[in-house]
């Protein structure tokens, strides 16, 4: 038998998107268990088959045939890999409402760059019942598990309160919840209480100014106001601020010497630096070049993180895409 192949993401991931209810958010379409998903009775038995099935497509022999084919994410399987019978991590991303409307966003195809203002159901299904059936089913690891809660936005989705009380209910390790931070959310507080929690925003910029451009709403203030708000009283609080870098807009080292210097004052230990998705999944960089000057802002990035003592977080992606085409390292 020729070589076998492994994923992570494969084994340990369900992702509940609008539009599907697929395996991993790989930006490839990887093995889908239920397409165009509506809310309808769900054939189990036919649900767990097909995670082994995808596995077994992950061969040699088999691979070219595999929706796995090429990804970013396989690598070779070890003796000790097992195909586990629960997911530890479930992505939900069933609605697209947002109440901001950033010029990156994935979703605007979806979402038409509509900008929501008031709490809503997804447009697409109701989660809360998917959820309370994949732990009857046992597919849902009750001890380990991360509820990562994605979006549109949360404060624009009426079953989000419902449905973290729900993991809590049935068993969670921990969420983690994607936001713009436009809206305060008590209930987010109590889960940094609880140790349960840690909080993405991106905010990409320090000025009012730099963020109407980018996320066509005039929030900034909010956004930082709710920033120190979780940040009050906590020496590490569990919040990962991000700079998405967009060409012709923050992708300077002014901006990204002000954002650093705001993350240090209101008291954030960890940032993330990552580049746009036009880059780091649209674009065929060995035909269409990375702009030059990236590689020499993510290492002003990283120096001005280390003066004041704050973490820095780089998605793999990005790291491999900034050494490989800005840096060629
Ligand atoms: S190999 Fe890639 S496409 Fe396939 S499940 Fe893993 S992350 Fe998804
Ligand atoms: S906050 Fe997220 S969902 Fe909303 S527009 Fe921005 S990227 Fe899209």
């Amino acid at each position: 038998m020729g070589k076998q192949y492994f994923c992570d993401e494969l084994n340990n991931v369900l992702s509940c998107f609008h539009d599907r209810i697929m395996s991993c958010c790989s930006g490839q379409i990887g093995p889908v268990y239920y397409e165009a998903y509506r809310g309808q009775k769900i054939d189990w038995e036919a649900f767990k088959k097909i995670k082994q099935d995808a596995f077994n497509m992950l061969t040699e022999e088999n691979i070219n045939n595999s929706p796995c084919k090429g990804c970013f994410f396989l690598r070779e399987r070890k003796p000790e890999d097992r195909i586990s019978p629960v997911f530890n991590m479930i992505n939900i991303s069933h609605w697209t409402q947002c109440n901001c409307g950033c010029i990156y966003c994935a979703r605007m195809l979806d979402s038409k760059g509509k900008i929501t203002y008031k709490a809503e159901k997804s447009e697409y299904y109701d989660i809360v019942p998917l959820i309370k059936q994949l732990y009857k089913q046992e597919l849902l690891d009750r001890r380990n598990l991360t509820a990562c809660i994605q979006g549109g936005d949360i404060s624009v989705l009426k079953e989000f309160e419902p449905m973290v009380k729900e993991f809590l209910k049935n068993g969670v390790k921990t969420f983690h919840i994607l936001t713009n931070n436009i809206v305060y959310q008590p209930i987010i507080n109590k889960l940094m209480d609880l140790n349960k929690v840690e909080l993405f925003t991106a905010l990409d910029c320090a000025t009012p100014e730099v963020y109407k451009k980018l996320k066509r709403v005039d929030k900034f203030n909010d956004s930082v106001n709710n920033l120190r708000k979780y940040a009050k009283g906590r020496e590490n609080p569990p919040i990962i601020v991000k700079y998405i870098v967009v060409e012709h807009i923050n992708d300077n080292i002014e901006e990204i010497q002000k954002f650093i210097d705001l993350m240090s004052d209101i008291g954030i230990k960890i940032v993330e630096f990552t580049i746009d998705n036009k880059w780091a999944m649209f674009t065929n960089l060995d035909e269409k070049p990375l702009p030059a000057h990236y590689g020499d802002l993510y290492l002003y990035f990283k120096k001005a993180c280390e003066e004041k003592n704050i973490v820095l977080n780089v998605w793999s992606r990005t790291e491999f895409i900034i050494n490989k085409y800005a840096l060629k390292i």
